[in-house]
Parts: structure tokens; C-alpha cells; sequence
């Protein structure tokens, strides 16, 4: 038996604007092109919202940029308590929040408030960071000249962001960029437009200027994105999606200089010792692979165990997984959501079925169930061979590859083969081999007998392919930020 929560999901749904935000105002696409909005547990359309022209990009730029001197001069106490009161409004509208997250990403209402808490974070904590912008001085080497640096506002900045998070990825860029004192035009995925439109009301209702904050949804993201990265006025690039795009877009913004900042794809290898606790080992399992349904870029992707400890660790995870039950993300008792379109589950379907042809013993699920929505049972596979697909590609779903290993050098050599670097994860007892293996994971993350790493507090990035650049903590706003050095002589 399972029941819809509080409020109804209609009322959630017809709360939320449908237009683009551009200088403070809703409006249509251009061309009245929209996107449509599909629930993945029911693979039914629940709203269609604007779909921007570039034109409507390049109206949202030059808003951004007309607001962006007034805003770039504010007080930042004043723009900090703006901030502050967008995290009171998010906090007030949690479950609102939260059900709009389950209805157009798929995820389960535990997820979705997860999500909601921590989204809302980025907006307190950059309240906070708003006023503490430093800058330096310094006595020159000859002993004559002073140096002092100072931090100002970078500019224009677009922000691109991904389905999984659709509320974090928003504010965890527009929280540091408007502490910063820059203005945004913010392009939300098409498959999750509905949260990111919510936090635009929401900041509008917090006292937002015009054209601080722009939303352009857009089905045609390729031309919008690239018509703005090419205008001059814009200074910078904060995406947050796939290597493959973040590829493209570096690119792109070679032509103008932009900066960019890029959160890509990952690879996390979950790393666990003998000398691990067990059930704490397995706890980590459970989140750091299924906390959203495993469609997160910090998702562990390849489990290494050590010899020692492998058939006791797998039996007992695959235990765990194989008791999570599966339905839409907003009925009580639902442990799994949908994934979040029938092309991710395709993805995950064909990269199980590559492994069990390459020699993997599927331990529990590996197959899609025959329901409406886009499901995938969750899977553990043991004794995956080297060569499985799965173990080189974000897999992006409930599927855990489990490999053995004898040597701490050999799992480390394995970890560090790919060449993605957002985080690792290392369960271990002995605290020596925990620092000695996290020093010599090649990520920047390690989840050191920890699941989950995110922490608005903390700056979260990758190495190699995964990314340039840290958000949240201090540094995140260093981002939005250009460093000035004044060469003085007093
Ligand atoms: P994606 O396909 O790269 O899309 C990300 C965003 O880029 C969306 O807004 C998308 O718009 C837009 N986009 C697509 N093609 C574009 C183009 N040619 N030019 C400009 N923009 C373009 O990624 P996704 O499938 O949404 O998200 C999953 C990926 O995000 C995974 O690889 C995951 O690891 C990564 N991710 C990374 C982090 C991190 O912090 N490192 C966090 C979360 C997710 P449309 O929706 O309209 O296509
Ligand atoms: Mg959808």
C-alpha cells in the first residue's frame, strides 16, 4: 500500500512559472517554443515551460549586464542578507521543493529533501562568505614597492547545469556568483527546468534586483550556450554536466577568453581494505552508489576489495540492495526512483549486459523490470573483468561492480587507471593507510570511511577529465572573482 504525501503534486506543479526570467520579468520563448516536462515514474508530460531562442539568451545577457554595475556596487552585507533570506524561502518551501525534484528528476522524496537541505545550504553559506572577500598586501622583495591585491567581481556569469542535482547545481553556482557581486544568466537541463524556474521566484521574492538572476531554459542548448559564450560581455562559464560537453564548451570559449569553471563526469573508485569495518564499509556502499538512484557524478563506480574481506563484503551489500524496493519516488516506502529517461536506462541496461558477456556473476538484479517508467533493478556484479565497459564509463545508475585485489598498490594502480579524477573512496581501520592511500588517489575528492563527500562548506572538484576549478567553501566564490594587483610605492 502506498500513499501520496502532502501537498498534492498538482499544486506543487501549478505553483511553478512557466516562462523565461529575463530582467525581472516571466516571459515566452521568442518563437513560443517549450520544452515538455516528463515524470520518469509515469512517463507522462506534467507541465511545458519556454524553450529560449538565442535571441532570448543574448536579451538575458544584455540584462545581466545592464544590472551588473548597481549589483557589483551593493554592499555585500546587503547582498548576503538577499541571499540569506533566498535560504529562508527555500527552507519554508522544502516539501514543495522536494516534490517538484521527485516529479521531474525521478528521485525518491528522501533524495528530493536531501537535495533540498543541501541546495538551500549554498545560499546560507555564501550569505556568510558575501562580506568576507579579502584582499592582500605585501612589502616587494626589493623592500620598496608595496603590493596589494584585491578581488573584484569577475562579470557576466553563464551557468550551465545538469539534471541529477537540478537544485544544488543552481545554487551552488548562483549563491558564490551573486556574493561575488556578478549577475547571472543561468540555462537549467532540459529534463529538470521546473526547480530551477522555482529558485528564480524564489530569489525574485528575496529581493533579487532585475537582471541579477536570468533563467533561460532551452531545448536548443548548443546555439543558446554558444551565442552567449561568444558575446564579449559575457567573462564567465561555470558548467556542470558531461566531459563530453565540457569539451565542446572549452572550446568554445577559447574565442573570447571566457574563464571557465567545469564540474565533469567521474569514475569513483571505492577502495576497501580487510582491516575495514565491515558494516561501516557497507553503509558507505549503500550511499556513495545509491544516493540518487546512482545517477551522481561522485556515484561510486567500481567497488576494489581486498581478498580478505571480498565474499563477506559483497554477499552483505548485495543483501542491502537487493531488499531496496522500486516505484515512484514520492510513495512512502520507495527506496529506488526511476532513472531519469529511457535513453540513461538503455545506457545502463547494454553496460550490465557487456559485463556478463565479458565473464561478470550477476549477484542480485541485472535487468530492467517490466513496468511503466524507466527502472532498473539494483544490481551488484562480482568478478568483473578488466575489460568490462562499466569499470571505464560513468555508469550513472544502481549498478555495482565488485573487482578483488590482494595488493594496496595494485588498487591503488587500479583506482588511478581512468581518465576521470572527481573522488575516490578508501575504507580502512588503519588511519596510516587511509592518509598514505588518500595522498596517492589521483581525485580531487576522497571519501576517507565515508560515503558521501558533498559539503557546502568544502570545495568539491575533480582532476584530469574531470574538471577545472572547486566549488563551494571560500573558493567557490573565488571563482566569480577576478584577482587585481596594485603596484604602489608609499
Ligand atoms: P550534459 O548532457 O553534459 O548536460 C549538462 C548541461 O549542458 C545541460 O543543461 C544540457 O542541456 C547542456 N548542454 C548539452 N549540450 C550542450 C552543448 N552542446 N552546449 C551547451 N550546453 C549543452 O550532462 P547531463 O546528462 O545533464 O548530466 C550528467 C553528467 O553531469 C554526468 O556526466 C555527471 O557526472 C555530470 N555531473 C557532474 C557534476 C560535478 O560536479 N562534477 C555534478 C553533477 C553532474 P540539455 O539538457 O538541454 O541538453
Ligand atoms: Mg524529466
Amino acid at each position: 500500500m502506498t500513499q501520496t504525501v502532502s501537498p498534492p503534486v498538482d499544486d506543487v506543479l501549478a505553483a511553478v512559472p512557466r516562462g523565461l526570467f529575463i530582467d525581472g520579468a516571466w516571459v515566452e520563448s521568442g518563437d513560443g517554443a517549450v520544452i515538455d516536462v516528463v515524470d520518469p515514474a509515469t512517463e507522462q508530460v506534467v507541465a511545458s515551460v519556454a524553450s529560449a531562442t538565442v535571441e532570448d539568451g543574448l536579451a538575458a545577457v544584455e540584462a545581466a549586464q545592464r544590472a551588473l554595475p548597481a549589483w557589483a556596487k551593493m554592499p555585500p552585507r546587503e547582498r548576503g542578507e538577499i541571499l540569506r533570506r533566498a535560504f529562508e524561502l527555500m527552507t519554508a518551501r522544502a516539501e514543495e521543493l522536494a516534490l517538484l525534484d521527485v516529479v521531474e528528476n525521478g528521485k525518491t522524496l528522501v533524495d528530493a529533501r536531501g537535495e533540498v537541505a543541501y541546495a538551500a545550504e549554498f545560499f546560507r553559506w555564501y550569505a556568510e562568505e558575501a562580506v568576507r572577500l579579502h584582499g592582500t598586501v605585501q612589502t616587494a622583495p626589493n623592500g620598496g614597492n608595496r603590493i596589494l591585491t584585491l578581488r573584484q567581481p569577475i562579470g557576466v556569469a553563464v551557468l550551465v547545469t545538469p539534471w541529477n542535482f537540478p537544485l544544488a547545481m543552481a545554487t551552488r553556482k548562483i549563491g558564490p556568483a551573486l556574493a561575488a557581486g556578478c549577475t547571472v544568466v543561468l540555462k537549467p537541463a532540459s529534463e529538470t527546468p521546473l526547480s530551477a524556474l522555482a529558485i528564480a521566484r524564489i530569489l525574485e521574492e528575496a529581493g533579487v534586483p532585475a537582471g541579477v538572476v536570468n533563467v533561460v531554459s532551452s531545448k536548443r542548448s548548443g546555439a543558446v550556450v554558444g551565442a552567449m559564450v561568444d558575446d564579449p560581455r559575457v567573462r564567465k562559464l561555470s558548467f556542470t554536466g558531461s566531459t563530453e560537453v565540457g569539451r565542446v564548451l572549452l572550446e568554445r570559449a577559447a574565442r573570447t577568453v571566457v574563464s571557465c569553471a567545469m564540474e565533469l563526469g567521474g569514475n569513483a573508485p571505492f577502495l576497501v581494505f580487510d582491516d575495514a569495518d565491515l558494516d561501516a564499509a557497507v553503509d558507505g556502499a549503500m550511499i556513495a552508489k545509491m544516493r540518487n538512484g546512482g545517477e551522481a557524478c561522485t556515484a561510486a563506480n567500481r567497488f576494489y576489495v581486498q581478498a580478505g574481506i571480498a565474499r563477506d563484503f559483497t554477499e552483505a551489500f548485495a543483501a542491502r540492495m537487493s531488499a531496496l524496493s522500486i516505484g515512484p519516488g514520492h510513495h512512502d516506502g520507495v527506496d529506488l526512483g526511476p532513472l531519469v529517461n529511457a535513453e540513461s536506462r538503455d545506457k545502463v541496461a547494454a553496460l550490465v549486459a557487456d559485463a556478463q558477456q565479458t565473464g561478470a556473476r550477476t549477484v542480485t538484479g541485472g535487468q530492467a523490470p517490466q513496468r511503466t517508467g524507466f527502472f532498473y533493478e539494483p544490481t551488484v556484479l562480482g568478478e568483473v573483468p578488466g575489460n568490462a565497459a562499466l569499470l571505464r564509463e560513468e555508469i550513472f545508475g544502481p549498478v555495482a561492480p565488485v573487482v578483488t585485489f590482494t595488493e594496496e598498490a595494485e588498487a591503488v594502480a587500479a583506482a588511478n587507471d581512468t581518465e576521470f579524477g572527481l573522488v575516490s573512496y578508501v575504507y580502512t581501520g588503519d588511519l596510516a593507510r587511509g592518509l598514505r592511500v588518500s595522498e596517492a588517489l589521483d581525485s580531487g575528492m576522497v571519501g576517507l570511511n565515508r560515503g558521501v563527500v558533498s559539503d557546502p562548506a568544502a570545495p568539491f572538484g575533480g582532476t584530469k577529465q574531470s574538471g577545472l576549478g572547486r566549488e563551494g567553501g571560500h573558493e567557490g566564490m573565488l571563482e566569480f572573482t577576478e584577482e587585481k594587483y596594485v603596484a604602489t610605492d608609499w
